[in-house]
């Protein structure tokens, strides 16, 4: 039994087969990066979050070779092109035309995701993806991280909860894909507010999530806080137990990317259990069976939307004392 619904079932269904990701870098930068919000990027950021991603520059085609030559053993026919590395969408749009048509019209090149940030979607960006997005799938990877206005704060996001949501209207609008980031283990975030980030983000209309731990990375401000002692790194049983209340917290159809972190070992400063990721992966599915988890088990909106319907197909009883429905 399939405990949560994951990508690698989606993409059977999308593409009929196995469909790898392929990591570029667009050469992009990102306005807390470039004096535009900021200059010193968000405090976990170690640099755009694309260590293994192949940069593109003006060829595509070439880009793809490449990339495509490190899963040479695998088989695959099938790709998505995933543009990784900082904003993906902060850029002039003529600059993104270029690139992402070149993307898109490659031959096995299945779909073309593209992470970014919600402030970064003008009215030219979304109408390019619009018009992308009729040519092949076109997915939205929008870095969220938390709902908490203090975290955000702290975190150097750069933007507040309503940008999140009206770039998801928009992205909605246009019937485009969308993917959000979240972060389990933010410094002064609780369990409960934790949870309270997967509710919102599944109650948000999008329709996928990547759950991912909190890496201290070497060389990042945040790493300066955790030596000072003003936050712990989360422990593997910390993470897997807030990791299952926010699956249940999700609706059962929302696509689940990603169930921990998946950083460059090398700058991993903590936790250091998260650098085996098979074991983690091996420990979270089985604590899910354990435990009895399964994705939407505990999600209100999925359960109020399921009541509204036997409402109104009339399927719903009274109990003997006629004062609650069963
Ligand atoms: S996390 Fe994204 S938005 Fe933040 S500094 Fe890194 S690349 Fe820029």
């Amino acid at each position: 039994m399939e405990r949560y619904r994951s990508l690698n079932s989606c993409l059977r269904e999308l593409f009929g087969e196995k469909t790898y990701k392929l990591a570029f870098d667009g050469g992009f930068t990102c306005p807390v990066r470039d004096g535009t919000k900021d200059t010193r990027g968000c405090i976990f950021c170690a640099g755009g979050s694309g260590d293994f991603a192949i940069p593109v520059g003006d060829d595509f085609g070439r880009a793809m070779e490449m990339a495509k030559s490190v899963v040479a053993d695998k088989g695959a026919r099938k790709f998505i092109a995933y543009f990784q590395s900082y904003t993906g969408t902060y850029a002039p749009v003529e600059r993104l035309c270029s690139l992402y048509s070149q993307a898109i019209s490659h031959p096995e090149v299945a779909a073309l995701s593209i992470g970014t940030r919600p402030d970064c979607l003008g009215d030219d960006v979304l109408e390019l993806l619009r018009e992308l997005n009729r040519i092949k799938p076109v997915w939205i990877e929008l870095g969220l991280q938390t709902i908490h206005p203090a975290t955000a704060g702290y975190i150097r996001r750069g933007f507040d909860l309503a940008v999140y949501d009206e770039a998801v209207r928009q992205l909605r609008e246009r019937e485009i894909t969308t993917i959000v980031h979240m972060i389990i283990g933010l410094p002064g975030e609780t369990p409960e507010m934790i949870r309270q980030t997967a509710e919102y983000i599944g109650k948000s209309g999008v329709q996928g999530i990547k759950l991912q731990l909190l890496h201290i990375l070497r060389g990042t401000d945040l790493e300066k806080d955790w030596l000072a002692g003003k936050f712990k790194a989360l422990t593997l049983e910390e993470y897997i137990d807030i990791l299952e209340q926010c699956i249940e917290s999700l609706p059962p159809d929302m696509v689940i990317h990603r169930l921990t972190g998946d950083g460059a070992k090398r700058s991993l400063i903590a936790p250091l259990w998260s650098a085996d990721k098979k074991t983690v992966l091996n420990a979270i599915n089985s604590a899910l069976e354990r435990d009895n988890v399964t994705q939407g088990a505990k999600c209100l909106q999925c359960h109020s939307e399921r009541s509204e319907e036997s409402l109104s197909k009339g399927t719903l009883r009274f109990t003997q004392d006629d004062t609650s429905f069963i």
